[in-house]
C-alpha cells in the first residue's frame, strides 16, 4: 500500500509518499511560497536521487496540489491518485474534538475548523491542504475513492489526566472556551517512546519514559505505560521548555510589567513570546549549532543561554521523574536530541542519584540510528531514538484505513 502523508501550511505543502509493505520513503518534497510570484515545487525520487522541479507562480493550495501531482507524473512515480492506499494530513491542533485519528468525513471538516480559533496559523493552512487533496483524488481517472485520514500533535496528550491538563483559572471560563493543556509533538513523542520500547524489549504498555523532543519547537513528554500523562506545551507551542525562538514557561506578570510600562502592546505579545524569545532572545542566535558555536568561542550571553536552555529541560526530568515513578528510559529526539551531544551531556550530569548516567564517548560518537548512550552501571537507560513524524502519520493513516 502507497500512503502519501501531507503537511499544509499556509503558504507550503510538504510532502513524502511511503510503501507500507516496508515503510521506507518513495518520494518526498515541497510546494513552496504558495500564493507568490516565486513559487516552486521539488519531489526528489528517493530510490534514484533524482529532482524533479517546476518554478511558477502558484496562486493558492489548489495550484500547489496540481504541480505537486505533476511531479509525481513526470517522475513516473504515480500515474493517477488512485494509485494511492490514502492520504495522511498531519494536523497541528485537534482541540478536545479528537483523540484519536480519524477518516476525512465533513463532520470532521467542521471540527478542525471549529478549532481554529486555537491555531490560527496552523489549521487553516492545513483545511486547504484537504480540501484541495480530496479535489485531486476524487478526479482520478478510475472513479476510486482514496481514503484521506487526519492525524494530530494533540491526540497524544488526550490521555494526560484533567488534575494535570488543567490550568488553576476560573474554571467555567477555561471550559467554556476550552483553555487547557493540550501538548504538541504527540506523534513524534508517540513515535520514539514506541521505538525506544521495543529497542529495549519493553512491552510499551509497561513503559515509563521521559520523552524529550528537541528542535526549534521543544517539549518534554511523560509517558506511562505507553500513554501521555504530562507535557511541557499548553493550549499553544509556546510553554514549557525553552526553544530557538519562544520563551517557553515565565510569570505571566512579566506581561502586565510591560504592558503597564508601555514597553509592549497587546498586539505585540504574541510576536515577543513566539519570535524574539528563547535562545534568539538570551544570546541573538536561534539555532543550537550557533550557540554553541558562539560559546566555544567564548561568548558569554551563548553560555547563559545553552545553559538556561539545559536547565530548564532538567527540571521537566526531574519534574516527570516524580510524576512517573518508575523511569526506563530518557529519550532524547529532535535536530538537538538527535545532534547535539554537549546538550545531552549537561543536561544528564548530576542526575547519577536519579539513576541518570551516560557514557561520555557513546554520547559523542557519531551515529544516525536508535542506541543507547546509558553508562553499564545507570538505572535508567537514557537512548537517542531519531524521529519520524512522517512515519508515524503514514502508519497511523495505515491504521485508521484498515479498521474501516
Ligand atoms: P524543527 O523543530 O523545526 O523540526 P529540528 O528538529 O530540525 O527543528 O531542529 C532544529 C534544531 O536542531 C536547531 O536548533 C539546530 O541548530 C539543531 N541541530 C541540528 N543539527 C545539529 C547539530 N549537528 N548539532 C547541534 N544542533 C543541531
Amino acid at each position: 500500500m502507497k500512503i502519501l502523508v501531507l503537511n499544509s501550511g499556509s503558504s507550503s505543502v510538504k510532502f513524502q509518499l511511503f510503501d507500507m509493505g516496508d515503510n521506507c520513503v518513495i518520494a518526498s518534497g515541497l510546494v513552496e511560497k504558495i500564493g507568490e510570484t516565486s513559487s516552486y515545487a521539488k519531489l526528489k525520487d528517493v530510490g534514484s536521487d533524482k529532482i524533479y522541479e517546476e518554478r511558477a507562480p502558484l496562486k493558492d493550495h489548489h495550484e500547489g496540489l496540481e504541480a505537486m501531482r505533476r511531479l509525481f507524473v513526470s517522475s513516473n512515480i504515480l500515474h493517477d491518485f488512485s494509485e494511492l492506499g490514502g492520504i495522511g494530513h498531519r494536523i497541528v491542533h485537534g482541540g478536545e474534538s479528537f483523540s484519536d485519528s480519524a477518516l476525512v468525513t465533513p463532520d470532521v471538516i467542521a471540527k478542525i475548523e471549529q478549532n481554529s480559533v486555537l491555531a490560527p496559523l496552523h489549521n487553516p493552512g492545513h483545511l486547504a491542504g484537504i480540501r484541495n487533496a480530496m479535489q485531486e483524488t476524487d478526479k482520478n481517472g478510475s472513479g476510486k475513492k482514496v481514503p484521506h485520514v487526519v492525524v494530530f500533535d494533540t491526540v497524544f496528550h488526550q490521555t494526560i489526566p484533567e488534575y494535570a491538563y488543567r490550568y488553576a483559572l476560573p474554571f467555567d471560563l477555561c471550559k467554556r472556551l476550552h483553555i487547557r493543556r493540550y501538548g504538541f509533538h504527540g506523534t513524534s513523542h508517540h513515535y520514539v517512546t514506541k521505538k525506544a520500547a521495543e529497542y529495549l524489549g519493553v512491552p510499551y504498555e509497561k513503559f515509563n519514559a521521559v520523552s524529550l523532543h528537541l528542535g526549534n519547537g521543544a517539549s518534554a513528554c511523560a509517558v506511562q505505560g505507553g500513554k501521555s500523562v504530562d507535557t511541557s506545551m499548553g493550549l499553544s507551542p509556546l510553554e514549557g521548555l525553552i526553544m530557538g525562538t519562544r520563551s517557553g514557561d515565565m510569570d505571566p506578570a512579566v506581561l502586565t510589567y510591560l504592558l503597564n510600562l508601555g514597553e509592549l502592546t497587546a498586539e505585540g505579545i504574541d510576536a515577543f513570546l513566539n519570535k524574539k524569545s528563547g535562545l534568539l532572545g538570551i544570546c541573538g542566535s536561534n539555532d543550537m549549532r550557533e550557540v554553541v558555536v558562539k560559546m566555544q568561542g567564548g561568548d558569554e550571553r551563548a553560555h547563559l543561554a545553552f545553559e538556561m536552555f539545559c536547565y530548564r529541560i532538567k527540571k521537566y526530568i526531574g519534574a516527570y521523574y516524580a510524576v512517573l515513578g518508575r523511569v526506563d528510559a530518557v529519550v532524547f529526539t529532535g535536530g538537538i536530541g538527535e545532534n547535539a551531544p554537549y546538550s545531552r551531556e549537561k543536561i544528564c550530569n548530576d542526575l547519577t542519584h536519579m539513576g541518570i548516567r551516560i557514557d561520555h564517548e557513546l554520547n559523542f560518537a557519531a551515529s544516525g540510528g536508535i542506541r543507547d548512550l546509558s553508562a553499564p552501571d545507570a538505572a535508567v537507560k537514557t537512548l537517542v531514538v531519531p524521529t519520524n513524524e512522517e512515519l508515524e502519520i503514514a502508519l497511523e493513516t495505515k491504521r485508521v484505513i484498515e479498521n474501516l
